[in-house]
């Protein structure tokens, strides 16, 4: 395992992420019922900007760096903005949270968060930071050294009945896209009415279409919404270009909102005049 998250914490990519779960989350809210939440690959939580990792690459400054100093945030990224701020001192940007912490954030006293990270160092600093620094840190369960898609076998369906798994791997191995199917197949056959929300690297965009028709013909999957990110031209398709968020059983109020919040990402977080989005029902 050589992938940290901690070398990409804030950049284009976690925006992206961020802003959309964050979306995710408010509409899960919004019944008083109980909901459960598991982020699979849940990352350390916490990132120090000025540590040495996310320093050498510096990706933030393409990220969340460019959201900070605007006043005409559309009201859905301004919530995330505004937990990313309430986590530094004002006008300086040194921490950056995690997805664990976004959904931390949105639980009520009747809600529950559970995180798997197989890292060694990094689980134990995903327990660390939980226990130390987030709120409602009862109701969150680490599953310290633990095989996301595996927990997505022992742990559906919950209990609450209501929820969302959040599957948010390095890729790193080259069948990931096929572990990702395989994991969510396990899923929607235990838990048809869960959310699931599925974060992808593309690089070659054309290459994407295979993986969303696979998720689409997973038994018991009907109802399947992608927002795909592309924030440069594709011309080098070896690297990072975009990425993609693919939700079965997507919250209505996120795909009402989606539009208006990729209408203004997109531009601010291109890195040339290629930049563009599609937001897709499968
Ligand atoms: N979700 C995090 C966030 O948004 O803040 C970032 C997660 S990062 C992209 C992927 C994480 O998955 C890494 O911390 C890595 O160590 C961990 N990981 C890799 N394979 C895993 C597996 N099979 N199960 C659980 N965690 C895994």
């Amino acid at each position: 395992m050589n992938y940290r998250h901690s070398y990409h914490a804030g950049n284009f990519a976690d925006v992206f992420k961020h802003v959309l779960q964050c979306v995710a989350l408010d509409y899960l809210q919004q019944k008083e019922k109980p909901f459960w939440l598991l982020d699979t690959h849940a990352g350390i939580g916490m990132y120090d900007l000025q540590g040495e990792q996310a320093q050498k690459t510096g990706e933030a400054i393409d990220g969340i760096a460019r959201l900070l100093t605007r006043d005409d945030l559309p009201d859905a990224i301004q919530r995330y903005v505004n937990f990313v701020k309430e986590v530094n001192s004002p006008n300086e940007l040194r921490w950056y949270p995690g997805s664990p912490w976004f959904s931390a954030q949105h639980l009520r006293p009747q809600d529950s968060l559970t995180l798997c990270e197989m890292h060694p160092q990094d689980s134990g600093a995903l327990a660390e930071n939980v226990r130390n620094e987030f709120p409602a840190a009862k109701q969150i369960k680490v599953l310290e050294h633990t095989n996301g898609y595996g927990a997505i076998k022992a742990l559906l369906p919950p209990p609450q009945k209501r929820g969302m798994v959040l599957i948010d791997p390095p890729f790193e191995q080259r069948d990931e896209f096929d572990q990702v199917v395989r994991a969510l197949t396990d899923g929607v056959r235990r838990w048809a009415t869960g959310i699931y929300a599925v974060w992808y690297p593309i690089k070659d965009p054309l290459a994407i279409g295979d993986f969303h028709q696979k998720v689409k013909a997973i038994a018991g999957v009907e109802k399947v919404f992608a927002v795909d990110l592309l924030i440069r031209t594709a011309v080098d398709r070896t690297k990072l270009n975009g990425c993609g968020i693919l939700f079965i059983n997507p919250p209505f109020g996120l795909t009402q909102q989606v539009n208006e919040i990729m209408d203004y990402l997109t531009p601010l977080l291109a890195q040339d005049r290629g930049a563009e989005y599609q937001s897709i029902w499968l």
